[in-house]
C-alpha cells in the first residue's frame, strides 16, 4: 500500500502547533445579546459570505495541515440555511480519522430541530450559551430570545446523546446572584458549566462594558462558599481552567482572558464567514483566504496562504478593561469570530 506524505503541521513563530480551527459560519443571529451585538447590527451582504462548499474546502485544507478539532460558531451557526449539509460533509474527516472532533457553539434556539442530526454527523459535545435561568432576564439579556425554546433545544440535545456544556458570561449585577443556582442545575442535568469573563469587543455604547465586568476570581471565591471545587487537570483544547464540583461531580470551567493570560498555550485560529483568518481573538492580525480560495488555483495555493498566515500569529492579546481606555480593545464584535 502506498503511504501518502502528510504535509508538515502548522507551527507558529512561537513554536505553538495549530490544531484547532473555529469557524464563524455566519455573522447573523436571531438574538441580540447585550454584551455581543447592538440592536441595529448591519450584517454582511450575501455575496461576501463564503458558500457552504467554500467553507468545507477551507476547513478541509486546515484538516490536511493538521487541525484536529473544528468548532462551528457564529453569529448563530444553526440559523444559517442548510448548515447541516456542512456538518454532514465535514463528518467524513471524523470517519477517516483525520479529525478528532467536530463541534458547535450555539445559542440553542434551533437545537430542538437539529440535535439528532448533529449527533448523526458525529458531533459528540456541544456548547450552549445560557446566561440566566430566569425567563424574564433571559429575554432582557438576549433582547429577542426565549428561554423556553432554548431549554427545549438543550433537552433535545441530551436526548440525542450529546454531551452539553453550558457557557455563561458572568455579568456584574445581572447573573452574579444566580451562579449557585446554575451550578446546581447543571449538576442535576449532568452538564458541565463554563463561566466566561466579558471581553472588550465591539462598540456597544458608552461605559456599559465597565459596568458588566466581573472578575471570575471573585465569582470563584463566592461559589466556594457553597461548593467544594477540586482542581482538575482536565483540558479540552480550549482556554478554560477546570475544577470538579465535588457535590455534583460535574466540571466547572473558568475562562479568564482578563485576569489570567492563557496565550502561551494557544493552539487555535479563527475563520470568519468571509474567509478572513484571525490569528488571535484579541488582535487585529488577519489574513484573507477568500482571494486564494476563489482564485481558481489548486489547494496548494490555499495551503500556502494558510501557512503564510500562521507565520503572523501574534504572541498574545492585550485585553484590558480600565478607566484609562474607553474604547474596546478590538473593534470587531464577538459575532465576527464567534468567541
Ligand atoms: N451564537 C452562539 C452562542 O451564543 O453560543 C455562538 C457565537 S457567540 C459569539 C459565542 C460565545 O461568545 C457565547 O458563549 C457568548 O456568550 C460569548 N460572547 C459574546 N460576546 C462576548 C463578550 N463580549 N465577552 C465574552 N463572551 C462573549
Ligand atoms: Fe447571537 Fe451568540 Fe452573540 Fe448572543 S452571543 S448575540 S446568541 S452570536
Amino acid at each position: 500500500m502506498m503511504v501518502q506524505d502528510r504535509p508538515a503541521p502548522l507551527i507558529d513563530p512561537f513554536a505553538r502547533a495549530i490544531s484547532y480551527l473555529r469557524v464563524s459560519v455566519t455573522d447573523r443571529c436571531d438574538f441580540r445579546c447585550l454584551y455581543c451585538m447592538s440592536e441595529d447590527m448591519t450584517f454582511l451582504p450575501k455575496a461576501e459570505i463564503l458558500s457552504l462548499e467554500e467553507l468545507d474546502r477551507l476547513c478541509s485544507a486546515f484538516v490536511r495541515l493538521g487541525v484536529r478539532k473544528l468548532r462551528m460558531t457564529g453569529g448563530e451557526p444553526l440559523v444559517r440555511r442548510n448548515v447541516m449539509s456542512l456538518f454532514r460533509s465535514l463528518s467524513r474527516h471524523l470517519r477517516s480519522g483525520d479529525l478528532d472532533e467536530l463541534t458547535v457553539t450555539t445559542n440553542g434556539s434551533q437545537l430542538a430541530r437539529h440535535a439528532a442530526e448533529l449527533a448523526d454527523c458525529g458531533v459528540r459535545r456541544i456548547n450552549v450559551s445560557i446566561d440566566t435561568l430566569d425567563a424574564r432576564k433571559f429575554t432582557e439579556i438576549t433582547r429577542w430570545g426565549r428561554l423556553e425554546q432554548v431549554l427545549a433545544g438543550v433537552a433535545a440535545a441530551k436526548a440525542a446523546g450529546l454531551a452539553v456544556k453550558i457557557n455563561a458570561v458572568a455579568l456584574k449585577g445581572f447573573n452574579d446572584d444566580e451562579l449557585d443556582r446554575m451550578v446546581a442545575w447543571c449538576g442535576d442535568e449532568g452538564f458541565d458549566l463554563v463561566l466566561i469573563e466579558v471581553m472588550p469587543m465591539g462598540e456597544l455604547g458608552g461605559e456599559a462594558r465597565l459596568d458588566q465586568y466581573l472578575p471570575l476570581s471573585i465569582v470563584r471565591a463566592g461559589l466556594q462558599r457553597n461548593w467544594t471545587l477540586d482542581e482538575s487537570d482536565y483540558r479540552t483544547g480550549g482556554p478554560a481552567r477546570y475544577y470538579t464540583v465535588r457535590e455534583t461531580g460535574r466540571r466547572i470551567g473558568f475562562i479568564t482572558p482578563l485576569t489570567h493570560n492563557f496565550c502561551e498555550s494557544c493552539n487555535r485560529v479563527r475563520l470568519t464567514c468571509t474567509g478572513t483568518l484571525y490569528m488571535c481573538l484579541g488582535q487585529e492580525d488577519a489574513a484573507d483566504l477568500r482571494a486564494p480560495l476563489r482564485a481558481g488555483g489548486g489547494d496548494e495555493v490555499l495551503e500556502a496562504a494558510i501557512r503564510e498566515a500562521i507565520r503572523h500569529k501574534p504572541k498574545g492579546h492585550d485585553f484590558v478593561i480600565d478607566r484609562r481606555r474607553r474604547g474596546p480593545a478590538v473593534s470587531r464584535h464577538m459575532s465576527v469570530t464567534g468567541g
